[in-house]
C-alpha cells in the first residue's frame, strides 16, 4: 500500500521534528539528523523512536 502524499507532507521525525526522507522500495522513512529510519508498514508509518532502527 503507497503511502499518502498529504500525509508524507506533513511528517516529521518525532525525535527532531526534521524533515524525513521517503523510500518507496524499502517502505522506510529516514532521518539522516538522527540517523534513524522508520518502517512503513501497511502503509502506516511507525513513528515511534523506540521502533526506529539506528543506522
Ligand atoms: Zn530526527
Amino acid at each position: 500500500m503507497a503511502l499518502s502524499p498529504d500525509l508524507l507532507a506533513i511528517l516529521v521525525c518525532p525525535a527532531c521534528k526534521g524533515d524525513l526522507e521517503h523510500d518507496p522500495q524499502a517502505q522506510t522513512l529516514t532521518c539522516h539528523r538522527c540517523r534513524l529510519r522508520y518502517r512503513i508498514v501497511d502503509g502506516i508509518p511507525v513513528m515511534l523512536i523506540g521502533e526506529a532502527e539506528k543506522f
